[in-house]
């Protein structure tokens, strides 16, 4: 089929995620038709080296052979397999198995979603359950942090922090509350990492005492902020916040949906940031997006909990595809993958994207570089010393995402005028080298 015909049936059927609907009719899609490593072709033939991965999922890079056969030969051997009326599959629980092995702490208990917002939103349950179970059913509500992102399933999308998120859809979300996020290039209190740490705790105290600890279900963290424009936190911070849950009771959910598989170095950041969280959810990297998948961590105590509260009747919560063998399969082959080199090399990538963007520095419109692993971004400003955003108005976010497409180069171009990276953790140095170049003919063009 032509491009032009499917850019007007997708015009006139296809409803996008997360798109102004009317815009999008105007602008038509880009048809994305092959990919092979780190490198998309569209379906004009034209080749770009994906700087985000997809949607900073397809860690592994395209094409591999290996997660290709895992997933043709789990088709078609048990190409489905229910967890219900106390069935499974084969690859569920070895990835479950496996997954645990290497997460951090006490977290050995892996429920399986189909992405990340279902979940966060499974944690929201389980967590309501576990207070019900421990006789605190008063302990009902939940606390994250500006400018997160959590998914926009109908409860997760209250843990959410993007105002797209909110507005317009009625939901109620009054059972959740927001702390600042630490964001070190916009901190009232500066730049400075002890002083970012203390004004985090303070007000997550300042909430715990308004709220009233006993009132406080848990609350939710990502190691690194990605959808709100990769906001890198300093070191320390997450622990901090962390001691600071437990000395209340309140359970600690570290979301690492991006930042989980190796995106930020290890293959999971709570293990750098030397925390052990209450529940871990994941998804992304889990499968490199080469299939839906979603894992949540649960720790020993909470599973007790929650398993001796239902005694023997069942825990009501669960779907079709949680576990979903051809999934799990493809889980177990990109794990392989990750442990054959693949973590290496995105360190090395890592190292060779942070000094390609510091790099950059120098260019007048780059306020900020920041990043951790193959996870960065750099934010423009059209005054360094004020730290003066770019005009909202002029919407450099589209203009910026259609002149890096024009030079080659797929990245996240967010509304306040962050670029972010995420590229795949198979890229080489010569890859990296090339993603830099172009996003400094991006900028020039941009002046
Ligand atoms: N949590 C975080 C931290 C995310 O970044 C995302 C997606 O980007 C989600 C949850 C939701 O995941 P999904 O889009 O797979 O539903």
């Amino acid at each position: 089929m032509l491009a032009n015909s499917l850019i007007e049936l997708d015009r006139a059927h296809l409803i996008h995620p997360v798109a102004s609907y009317r815009g999008h009719e105007k602008l038509g899609v880009r048809v994305l038709k092959s990919a092979s490593g780190a490198t998309v072709t569209d379906a004009t033939g034209r080749q770009l080296l994906d700087g985000f991965a997809g949607l900073w999922c397809v860690n592994a890079g395209y094409g591999h052979e290996s997660i290709v056969q895992a997933a043709a030969r789990q088709m078609r051997e048990l190409a489905y397999a229910t967890g219900y009326f106390g069935l499974g599959s084969e690859p569920a629980i070895r990835l479950a198995a496996e997954l645990a092995q290497r997460a951090p702490g006490d977290l050995n208990h892996v429920y399986f979603s189909l992405g990340g917002s279902d979940a966060v939103d499974s944690t929201v349950r389980f967590v309501r359950y576990y207070w019900h179970a421990k006789g605190e059913p008063r302990r009902d509500q939940f606390i994250s942090i500006e400018q997160g992102y959590h998914g926009s399933s109908t409860v997760g999308a209250g843990l959410t922090a993007l105002p797209a998120f909110h507005a317009g859809f009625g939901v109620p979300y009054d059972w959740q509350h927001k702390i600042p996020s630490p964001y070190p290039y916009r901190n009232p209190v500066g730049e400075d990492a002890a002083a970012i740490i203390a004004s985090s705790l303070a007000a997550l105290e300042a909430k715990i005492e308004s709220v009233g600890a006993d009132r406080i279900a848990s609350f939710y963290a990502e190691p690194i902020q990605g959808s709100g424009g990769v906001i890198v936190p300093p070191r320390g911070w997450i622990k901090a916040l962390r001691d600071l849950c437990s000395r209340h009771g309140i359970l600690f959910i570290a979301d690492e949906v991006i930042t989980g598989f190796g995106r930020t170095g290890p293959l999971f950041a709570c293990s750098e940031d030397d925390i052990v969280p209450d529940f871990m959810t994941t998804a992304k990297g889990l499968t490199s997006g080469y299939a839906p998948m979603g894992a949540v961590f649960m720790s020993d105590k909470v599973y007790d909990v929650i398993a001796d509260g239902a005694g023997n009747a069942a825990v009501g919560h669960g779907q079709t595809y949680s576990g979903h063998p051809v999934s799990a399969a493809v889980g177990l082959a990109v794990l392989n993958l990750y442990e054959d080199g693949l973590l290496d090399n995105g360190v090395r990538a890592g190292r060779r994207l942070m000094a390609g963007l510091e790099s950059l520095r120098d260019h007048p419109l780059v306020g900020d570089v920041r990043g951790r692993g193959m996870l960065a971004a750099i934010e423009l400003v059209i005054d360094k010393e004020k730290k003066i955003p770019l005009p909202a108005a002029a919407d450099p976010s589209r203009r910026i995402f259609d002149r890096a497409w024009e030079n080659g180069l797929v990245v996240r171009a967010f509304a306040q005028g962050v670029i972010g990276y995420a590229p795949p953790l198979c890229c080489t140095e010569s890859e990296i080298d090339a993603m830099i170049e172009r996003t400094r003919k991006t900028l020039d063009q941009t002046l």
